[in-house]
């Protein structure tokens, strides 16, 4: 689950991380009250959405007096934000962050994640903050520090050491840069955070270290732990299918390819979509039904996949275990007839009643192609999409 910079900052400064002052807006015309309560001569007005790169996309702007966070405010709130991570399609900023503005000296870069290859958390930073880290990590990946955790001991004295001195921190802030890491670590630990990300950490005029912009992706599996992140939660931020299939108990997941799939089991919908890959074309999504598919679970499965407008084909995979085939070919027919499916439907089933299954399927009189093995089915599909 992601969460909002204004969000971000909250939770940092919860584990004592120091961030500017700032005030949270759901309305433009709040923006100037805002930025009379923080004082000061220097504000910044920045949009709030799930996504990074708002700098470049026009979704920063530091304003020089009430006016420009008027205009600045106006102009922001309620733009179709375009940024590298939203797609071109961009995301509507309905909520703004109004802050006190910052002296930056220098930017840094710092971030925890989990480190897969070595099994711990990993600490990054950089001496080339405020940009992109995955064009730093590919033009020169000497300007990024690593540093790997024991989880039985902790962020060391030595590692927060490392970093600071790795990136460059002069002497005077380093211990505050040390402070920072070491609290960042902390709080990624005591959160059950994916990622932490500071981005950009700064060196202030006065020789302070500053949070300036946060994110957080946090793990969803934890998040029973977690009310007052849970409570964070942005529906709005998130994508409608996903949030409408959560609801029927899917596991549903939005791709960029054009077949839609219907599978039982995680790992058969993964291996269904290597299988689709393998032919030539790009899943539409993941969808787990579960376990216990009933006809209206399937049924609320096909509306889901269908409110995609690229999806031209759907591929049925099901293994008939504890739930029989027949059940199944039964949701599948009753769900294309009550969404008047219009694009090629391939459903392969296997297992227990899986003869009946395909009887009901042959009998619905719909235009159902049956497929037997995996590759049969990925192959047909593919095809179909191809000629359709
Ligand atoms: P992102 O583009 O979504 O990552 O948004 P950021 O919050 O990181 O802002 C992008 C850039 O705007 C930062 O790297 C800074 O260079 C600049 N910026 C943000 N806040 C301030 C501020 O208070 N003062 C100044 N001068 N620049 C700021
Ligand atoms: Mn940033």
């Amino acid at each position: 689950m992601k969460i909002h910079e204004y969000q971000a900052k909250e939770v940092l400064r919860r584990f004592g991380v120091v961030t500017p002052r700032g005030v949270p807006c759901f309305a433009a015309e709040e923006a100037v009250a805002a930025a009379q309560s923080l004082g000061g001569s220097v504000w910044v007005v920045k949009a709030q959405i799930h996504a990074g790169g708002r700098g470049k996309g026009g979704g920063v702007k530091v304003a020089k007096s009430l006016d420009e966070v008027k205009q600045f405010a106006s102009q922001i709130m309620g733009m179709q934000l375009i940024t590298h991570q939203t797609g071109p399609e961009g995301q509507k900023v309905r909520r703004l962050l109004i802050e006190e503005g910052a002296d930056i000296r220098k930017e840094y870069y710092v971030a925890a994640l989990t480190d897969r290859a070595t099994q711990k958390v990993v600490m990054m930073a950089s001496s080339e903050g405020g940009m992109d880290i995955e064009e730093v990590a590919h033009n020169t990946p000497e300007k990024i520090i690593k540093v790997f955790i024991d989880p039985l001991v902790g962020m060391t004295d030595a590692q927060a050491k490392a970093l600071a001195v790795g990136i460059g921190v002069p002497e005077a802030s380093q211990a505050q840069a040390m402070d920072t890491f070491r609290k960042l670590y902390i709080c990624y630990m005591e959160t059950d955070a994916s990622l932490a990300e500071i981005n950009p950490l700064i060196l202030e005029g006065n020789g302070n270290i500053k949070a300036l912009d946060a994110k957080f992706n946090f793990d969803s599996n934890a998040l029973y732990r977690h009310e007052d992140i849970v409570a964070f939660r942005d529906l709005d931020e998130e994508d409608a299918a996903e949030i409408e299939a959560s609801k029927f108990d899917l596991s549903y997941v939005s791709l960029d390819g054009n077949i839609g799939c219907l599978v039982n089991g995680a790992g058969l919908a993964m291996a269904t979509m290597d299988v689709i890959k393998l032919y030539g074309a790009e899943p539409a999504n993941f969808l787990d039904v579960g376990g216990g598919a009933t006809t209206e679970k399937v049924t609320e499965a096909f509306k889901i996949m269908l409110r995609n407008p690229k999806v031209r084909g759907i591929l049925v995979n099901i293994f008939g275990g504890i739930m029989r085939c027949d059940t199944i070919a039964t949701g599948v027919v009753a769900a294309a007839r009550e969404v008047h499916l219009t694009v090629p439907l391939v459903v392969r089933m296997k297992g227990t009643n899986e003869d009946l299954g395909k009887q009901i399927l042959a009998e619905s009189g719909l235009p159902i192609i049956s497929a037997d093995s995996m590759a049969d089915a990925a192959q047909k599909i593919v095809a179909a999409v191809a000629g359709h």
